[in-house]
């Protein structure tokens, strides 16, 4: 079953995505060279608390932290800390949660830390073009893997066009989201269109693509949550909490209505 929302109810999706939204606005200033990953983290719960909101993260299945910080090789649910100082040339993806009178918003940016080579440059811009691809497939009336579908070939063309065989992470994807964070149903960033669930008015989903600058092999360290990639590559990560209305995609954790 997805979970189907009313007009009103997406309206307090999009209060709480906007929490999200102005938290990893701050984030994304503060990413500086010489801060660390707990630095971030704190910055983003009293973020979260001052706007009257919780963080979704923290406490989700004994996670630590209020954002995930997920640097260089670190594909996802990295753990902030005090000893992960970013450093000139790093690039770091910050994934954060909040929950708004009960409903919630989940959202992802890849951040270059100073001066970034311009192959983490277009890996990360490669990975937006590929969520914003996605995005762009959440209509009423679609199925669900129509976004996987477009995700995956975004990704892939964005990789013909710098020359690069981006690694897709394919354990990973996007899920449906509302009164829970993660909710039925699972969202593949690759495969073929015109399968699964039809998608209807009212549902939400995140859409959140993984890429790589090497091979899609996942490998999850003994902390137990933080996944890097097998072969060291660098990934980026991009995620927005998207509602499916009569005119299209909503993107409830923008940071303003265009
Ligand atoms: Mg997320
Ligand atoms: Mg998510």
């Amino acid at each position: 079953m997805i979970e189907v929302k009313t007009p009103g109810e997406l309206q307090l999706m999009r209060a709480a995505g906007l929490v999200v939204a102005r938290t990893l606005a701050l984030v994304t200033a503060a990413a500086k060279p010489g801060v660390s990953t707990a630095e971030l983290d704190e910055l983003a719960e009293q973020t979260i608390r001052d706007a009257g909101a919780v963080p979704s993260f923290k406490g989700y299945h004994g996670f630590p932290a209020s954002i995930c910080a997920s640097v260089n090789e670190q594909i996802v649910h990295g753990i902030p800390s005090k000893t992960q100082v970013l450093a000139d040339g790093d690039l770091i993806s910050v994934d954060c949660g909040a929950i708004l009178d009960g409903w919630h918003g989940d959202s992802a940016v890849t951040l270059a830390v100073g001066a970034v080579s311009d192959r983490d440059l277009a890996l990360s811009a490669a990975t937006r073009a590929a969520m914003w691809a996605g995005v762009e497939a959440v209509v009423p009336g679609g199925r669900l893997t129509d976004i996987s579908y477009a995700v995956q070939t975004a990704a892939e063309k964005a990789g013909r066009a710098d020359g690069i065989d981006y690694g897709m992470i394919v354990e990973y994807g996007g899920h449906g989201i509302g009164r829970q964070m993660h909710m039925d149903p699972f969202l593949p960033n690759v495969g073929k269109p015109g399968k699964g669930p039809r998608l209807k008015v009212g549902m939400a989903l995140a859409i959140e693509p993984m890429l790589t600058g090497g091979g899609g092999e996942t490998v999850e360290l003994d902390d137990g949550w933080t996944v890097i990639t097998a072969d060291r590559s660098r990934a980026a990560h991009w995620e927005h909490t998207v509602a499916i209305t009569d005119d299209g995609p909503w993107v409830l954790t923008a940071p303003e209505d265009d």
